[in-house]
């Protein structure tokens, strides 16, 4: 019951898996016995970013690894503590000799605790080896050669990791996680996709095989973008499945696919997973101020009934609220929805992008800091360097759900209205309103603003202020920090991805 005299430990992170993982890999290599920690950390659960559907995929995914970890006599041990208070507790009682983890792109309060974590390793003289993950790199000041090196690491050969069977260490420590907390994650609930390594696979098999052939068609589509696009989003943000291995995976059967183009164009995009990560890598301050410092002279207005309406799902435009519905039942909508949920938020309802950022990282199942935080911030136009877009509901929803199909489902109290109506149901007359059975401002909210002139507005407010020396001054500071030339793939994936 009792720690061996020394040992190493390998601190999963965003890492939860058993196959390209590097850490894993070297502590294997060596002589000394070695714990697996996961850390729900109380600091970081009360944080706005983090929601029960998180903390369901994480523990769940932990269990699914350790049943792989078994056979070979090792468990994964979750302690419900701070890093720095388990790793002092385990330091009392025993002797930590390494440290191995994945560096981590977070937010300013998990890059805090690494740094009091490194500081409590360098006292107490432990190495910690942090490797590096998927294509991101640190200590960067700019983009000089990080395509060269993102591409040198896709095609470096994955990690084949082999675990030999040892005696399982026994421990016990003041850090069990609370029954309460632990009933609170079970059972996994069914509308949130599985979690764990076996199923990052089956979904990328799935979509390599057949899924993706329609894959460039319908990404844009709210409906059918659920089986056309990958869904590998939520495997990929908690490291069930690397990006190196994602990457391989589709490359090999590229060669043979009749669907070629649509599988490029998924490598394309995990090129701007590790893009978008490598941006708050360098910068995690865009999770709490814009991009472009020349945006935080902007006014906004403040209303709480805008921000509560958006969030539940009753704006009064269908599909604004079909998809805000939809991604808190699921945790999951394409990328063109979200940027019309952001678009909206910001744009039509003039809402500073912070009231709403936490939300939807809440409710997204993939939620990854160093995708949401950038990306959050282009639709909400504060990064400067990118095209401003406004997405209108009303037109995305005519061109992406002609049929209503998706608005129906996820806003039953319109199944009733034929296509030509379910746009903009406030147009119905009071005849129409009686015939369908659905009245507006009773079954369904009004609209809670005029889209033309609010657009309008926004376009004036936030397009005039592009020409601010501030916001230009602060163009070039991105530039040169963020992009390569023009051209590139960096700037296309600012610039086309909608
Ligand atoms: C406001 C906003 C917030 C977002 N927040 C997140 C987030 O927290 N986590 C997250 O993984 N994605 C986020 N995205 C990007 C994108 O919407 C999702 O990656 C995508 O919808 C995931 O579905 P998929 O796995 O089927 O993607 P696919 O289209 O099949 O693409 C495969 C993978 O490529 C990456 N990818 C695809 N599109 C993008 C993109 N535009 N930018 C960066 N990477 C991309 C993802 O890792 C994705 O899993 C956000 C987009 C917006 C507009």
């Amino acid at each position: 019951m009792t720690l061996p005299a020394e040992l190493n430990i390998v601190w999963i992170k965003r890492d939860i898996r058993t196959q390209d993982h590097l850490p894993l890999f070297l502590a294997e290599q060596q002589d000394i016995p070695y714990l697996v920690l996961f850390f729900f950390e109380p600091s970081l659960l009360e944080y706005a970013d983090c929601s029960l559907r998180h903390l369901q995929f994480q523990y769940h995914s932990l269990q699914h690894m350790q049943t792989k970890l078994q056979p070979f006599g090792k468990t994964v041990s979750i302690l419900y503590a701070e890093a720095l208070d388990a790793l002092q507790w385990i330091q009392k009682n025993t002797r930590i000799v390494q440290l191995f983890s994945y560096q981590e792109s977070g937010i300013q309060r998990t890059y805090d605790r690494d740094l009091t974590v490194k500081a409590f390793c360098k006292q107490h003289r432990i190495q910690w080896t942090e490797c590096q993950r998927d294509g991101i790199i640190r200590g960067l000041s700019n983009r000089q050669g990080w395509d060269k090196q993102w591409y040198a690491s896709m095609h470096a050969p994955v990690t084949l990791n082999v675990y030999k069977k040892s005696a399982p260490i026994e421990w016990e420590h003041p850090f069990n996680c609370p029954p309460s907390f632990v009933n609170s994650l079970l059972p996994y609930p069914a509308n949130w996709q599985p979690p764990g390594e076996d199923y990052a696979r089956q979904y990328l098999d799935s979509f390599v095989q057949s899924r993706g052939i329609n894959y460039s068609k319908h990404i844009s589509k709210p409906l059918q973008s659920r089986t056309a696009c990958a869904r590998l989003s939520p495997y990929l943000s908690w490291g069930n499945i690397s990006v190196r291995q994602a990457y391989q995976r589709v490359l090999s059967y590229s060669k043979e696919a009749t669907h070629k183009r649509a599988l490029q164009n998924m490598l394309t995009r995990l090129k701007w997973h590790c893009h978008f990560i490598q941006k708050f890598e360098m910068e995690c301050s865009y999770e709490k101020q814009c991009i472009n410092a020349g945006y935080e002279l902007l006014s906004h207005e403040s209303d709480e009934t805008f921000v509560k309406r958006w969030e539940i799902g009753e704006t009064g435009f269908p599909l604004v609220d079909a998809c805000m519905r939809c991604v808190t039942q699921t945790g999951w909508i394409n990328f063109r929805m979200r940027a019309m949920l952001v678009s909206f938020f910001c744009h039509h309802l003039h809402q500073d992008w912070r009231k709403g950022v936490y939300h939807l990282a809440r409710m997204f199942l993939d939620y990854e800091p160093g995708i949401h935080y950038p990306q959050f911030q282009m639709q909400a136009g504060t990064t400067g360097i990118n095209t401003i877009r406004m997405y209108n509901p009303v037109k995305q929803s005519k061109e992406h759900d002609p049929e209503g199909l998706f608005i129906k489902q996820w806003v039953p109290e319109l199944a009733n209205l034929p296509p030509a109506i379910i746009h903009e149901p406030y147009l119905m007359t009071t005849a129409e309103q009686a015939m369908y059975g659905v009245v507006i401002g009773k079954d369904y909210p009004h609209p809670i603003v005029d889209l033309e002139q609010s657009g309008k507005a926004a376009r004036n407010k936030i397009w005039g202020h592009r020409s601010h020396p501030l916001v230009q001054a602060e163009n070039t500071r991105i530039l040169n920090k963020h992009t390569r030339k023009r051209g590139s793939m960096q700037q296309s994936a600012d610039d086309t991805s909608v």
